[in-house]
């Protein structure tokens, strides 16, 4: 099953077979880090049966877009202290040649 809606008294699940929708009430399921599992299994029509309700990747990638932000700082954060530490060490060297001619 694929999660659809979570309607707050039950949550709406489709069939990944056929699409038909399924309503899941409040207390028989619980709400896991891939979706949803059912504390029965769900008996669609078509005669697919399923524990578990996944949830869409859209919300999945949107909290791995947020958790790679600081990341990316992170990364030019490190290459801007790289081209400092460069300068430092480029204007002591130049120094350096500076006061031995
Ligand atoms: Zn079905």
């Amino acid at each position: 099953m694929k999660f659809i809606h979570d309607y707050r008294h039950f949550i709406e699940v489709g069939c990944t077979a056929c699409g038909r929708k399924h309503t899941v009430s409040k207390g028989k399921y619980n709400v896991t880090m891939q979706g949803y599992s059912f504390h029965t299994p769900l008996a669609c029509t078509c005669g697919s049966t399923a524990s578990t309700a996944s949830k869409e990747n859209r919300t999945w990638t949107s909290k791995a877009e947020q958790h790679d932000i600081p990341k990316r700082n992170k990364a030019t954060t490190v290459k801007m202290m790289l081209v400092i530490g460069f300068v430092i060490v480029f204007f002591a060297v130049e120094m350096n040649y500076m006061f031995h001619s």
